[in-house]
C-alpha cells in the first residue's frame, strides 16, 4: 500500500528537518474485525464498512461492523471479566501495574507502525502522530501503570464509637466511545485509568479511524491481560455507540466527540440504568493577549494553537482576543506563519498540515469560511480548498471579526483563525466567557497580576499563560459548561473510574 499522495504547495519549509523517523512501509493492515474476549469476529450482521485514507480519498481496507448484537456479545465478554474471582478480579494492583506497563513497552516497540496506521487513517503528519499521540499514549500508560497500587480511601473520625474508612473500588463495565481527532490517544486516556482501577472495557472508535484501536486489541492480548477485560466493537454512532450508551449492564460511559452526541449520551444514561458519564466535548477556546505579552511568542502559540491538527482539537483557539493597540502587527504576522504553514502529504517529512478527516468535515469547514466572508469578517489568507485529491483546505485567516459572527461561535473544527480586536481587560474577559462552551484558554501577557486575575475569571477547565497546548499526563484535562462533565489524565481521572464505598463499624466502646 502507497502512503504517499504527492506534496502540495502552501508555504516553503525554510530549514532541513534533523534525523527523524521513518514511516513503515508496505504496511498490512491486518486487524479489522471485531474483538471480543481477545479473539477476532466477524460481525453478527455480516456486514462491513470501508475505512479512507483522507490524504488521497482512497479506501484502504473494509471493516467489520459492529451493531447492538456484537455489543451485547461484547458486554457479556466484560462482564464476565468483571465477575467476583475472575482472573481479572484475583489479579492485584502490582499485577495490573505490570500489565499496563507491558502495554506501553508493546506501542513503543511498534511505534512506527501505529504512527504509521494513525497517519494514514486520520491524514496527520506521520512526525505529529510520532512524537505528539503516541508519546502522549505510552506517557499516559506509565503513568497510570505507577497508579494501580496507590488506590486508597480515607479513615474518617465520626461521632460516637464507630470506625469509618472508605475504599475505593471500580465501577465495572465501562464504554468508551472515541473521536477520529486523536483516535488512539483518547482511547488510551479512557483505557489508562479504567484499566488502573480494574474496571473492563467495551470500546466503540469512530467509524472514521478504527485502525490504530483494532490493533491495540491485538496489544492487549500479547501484554496477557485476561479475556474480555478490553473488547473493540468498531461501527457507527447510532448504532454501535448507542448500544453502548443505552446498554443495561454497562456501569459507565466515557465519550469524546460532539455537544450534540454528548447530549445523547447523557439523554440514554438517563434512558436506561444511570450509568456513569464522563463526556469530553467541544470549544471555542479564547487566546487573550495583551499589549505586554512577548509578541512574536504570542503569534506562534495562537497560531499553533489554532492549526495543529488541522484544526481538529477541542482545544483550538478558534477566538484570539488582540489588545487594540497590538491588533494591526499581530494579524500581519498571523498571516505571515499561515502563509508559511507546509500543507502536503503527510509521510513528507517537510509537512506541518494535512486534510481533513472526510467529506463532511470538509463541506462544514468551507461553509463556515463562506459564512465568515458573508457575515463581513476580512479574509486575509486561504479560504478555499487546495489540492486536487483527498480533503485539504488551506490554513485560513480572519481579522475584523466580531463576536455576533458564526465563526467567532461555532467550533469550526478546521482551520480557520478568527481575530478580534479587545479594548479593556473587563471587555475581553465578558467577552471570552460569552460561550456556552468552558474548555481551555490562553492568555499572553508578561504581568503577573493580569495573567493571574484573567486566569481566575475565565470560565474555563485549563488555561495557558504564555503557552497552548501544554497538555501534560499527570494534570486533569475536561471543561466548564457545554464543553462536558468529569476530568480526564492526572489523580483526578481516577475519581471517575472508581466508586466510593464507605464502611462504618461500630465499636463496643467509644473510640477515644
Ligand atoms: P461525533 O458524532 O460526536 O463522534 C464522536 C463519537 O461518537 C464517534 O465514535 C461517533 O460514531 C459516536 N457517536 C455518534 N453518534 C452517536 C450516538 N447517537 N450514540 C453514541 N455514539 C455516537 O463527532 P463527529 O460527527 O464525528 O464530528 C462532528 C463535530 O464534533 C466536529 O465538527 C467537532 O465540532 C466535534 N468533535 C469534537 C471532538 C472533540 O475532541 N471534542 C472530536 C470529534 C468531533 P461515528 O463514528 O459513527 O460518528
Ligand atoms: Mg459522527
Amino acid at each position: 500500500m502507497t502512503t504517499t499522495n504527492g506534496a502540495i504547495e502552501n508555504g516553503q519549509p525554510d530549514k532541513k528537518p534533523p534525523m527523524l523517523p521513518k514511516p513503515a512501509t508496505n504496511l498490512d493492515i491486518q486487524h479489522r474485525q471485531i474483538f471480543i474476549n481477545n479473539e477476532w469476529h466477524k460481525s453478527i450482521s455480516g456486514r462491513t464498512f470501508a475505512v479512507f485514507n483522507p490524504a488521497t480519498g482512497k479506501k484502504m481496507c473494509e471493516v467489520e461492523e459492529a451493531d447492538k448484537a456484537d455489543v451485547d456479545k461484547a458486554v457479556e465478554a466484560a462482564r464476565a471479566a468483571f465477575q467476583r474471582g475472575s482472573a481479572w478480579r484475583r489479579l492485584d494492583a502490582n499485577g495490573r501495574g505490570r500489565l499496563l506497563h507491558k502495554l506501553g513497552d508493546l506501542l513503543e516497540r511498534d511505534r512506527v507502525l501505529l504512527a504509521t496506521l494513525e497517519s494514514m487513517d486520520t491524514g496527520k503528519p506521520f512526525l505529529h502522530a510520532f512524537l505528539i499521540d503516541l508519546e502522549g499514549c505510552i506517557r499516559t500508560l506509565r503513568y497510570f501503570a505507577g497508579w494501580t497500587d496507590k488506590i486508597q480511601g480515607k479513615t474518617i473520625p465520626v461521632d460516637d464509637s464507630f470506625l469509618c474508612f472508605t475504599v475505593h473500588e471500580p465501577i465495572g463495565v465501562c464504554g468508551a466511545i472515541t473521536p477520529w481527532n486523536f483516535p488512539l490517544l483518547m482511547l488510551i486516556w479512557k483505557m489508562g485509568p479504567a484499566l488502573c482501577c480494574g474496571n473492563t472495557l467495551v470500546i466503540k472508535p469512530a467509524e472514521q479511524t478504527p485502525l490504530t484501536s483494532l490493533y491495540i486489541g491485538s496489544l492487549i492480548k500479547e501484554a496477557g491481560f485476561p479475556p474480555g477485560v478490553v473488547n473493540i466493537v468498531p461501527g457507527y454512532g447510532p448504532t454501535a455507540g448507542s448500544a453502548i450508551s443505552h446498554h443495561p449492564d454497562i456501569d459507565k460511559v466515557a465519550f469524546t466527540g460532539s455537544t450534540e452526541v454528548g447530549k445523547l449520551i447523557k439523554e440514554a444514561a438517563s434512558k436506561s440504568n444511570l450509568k456513569r458519564v464522563t463526556l469530553e466535548l467541544g470549544g471555542k477556546n479564547p487566546c487573550i493577549v495583551f499589549a505586554d505579552s512577548d509578541l512574536e511568542l504570542a503569534v506562534e502559540c495562537a497560531h499553533q494553537g489554532v492549526f495543529f491538527n488541522q484544526g481538529q482539537c477541542c482545544t483550538a483557539a478558534s477566538r484570539v482576543f488582540v489588545e487594540e493597540s497590538i491588533y494591526p502587527e499581530f494579524v500581519k504576522r498571523s498571516i505571515e506563519h499561515a502563509k508559511r504553514r507546509f500543507v502536503g502529504d503527510p509521510f513528507d517529512p517537510r509537512t506541518e498540515h494535512g486534510p481533513q478527516i472526510d467529506q463532511d468535515q470538509f463541506d462544514k469547514i468551507l461553509e463556515l469560511i463562506q459564512s465568515g466572508k458573508e457575515e463581513g469578517a476580512k479574509l486575509e489568507c486561504g479560504g478555499s480548498a487546495i489540492g486536487e485529491k483527498g480533503f485539504f483546505i488551506k490554513p485560513t485567516v480572519f481579522s475584523d471579526v466580531t463576536d455576533d459572527m458564526r465563526i467567532a461561535k461555532e467550533e469550526i473544527f478546521g482551520p480557520v483563525q478568527s481575530i478580534l480586536k479587545f479594548k479593556s481587560l473587563e471587555d475581553v474577559i465578558k467577552r471570552a466567557n460569552s460561550s456556552e462552551y468552558g474548555l481551555t484558554a490562553a492568555v499572553f501577557t508578561k504581568s503577573l497580576d493580569k495573567a493571574l486575575s484573567v486566569s481566575s475569571a475565565l470560565q474555563s477547565g485549563t488555561v495557558w499563560v504564555n503557552c497552548y497546548n501544554a497538555l501534560h499526563t499527570q494534570t486533569p484535562f475536561g471543561g466548564f459548561k457545554m464543553s462536558g462533565n468529569g476530568r480526564e489524565l492526572g489523580e483526578y481521572a481516577l475519581a471517575e473510574y472508581t466508586e466510593v464505598k464507605t464502611i462504618t463499624i461500630k465499636l463496643s466502646q467509644k473510640n477515644h
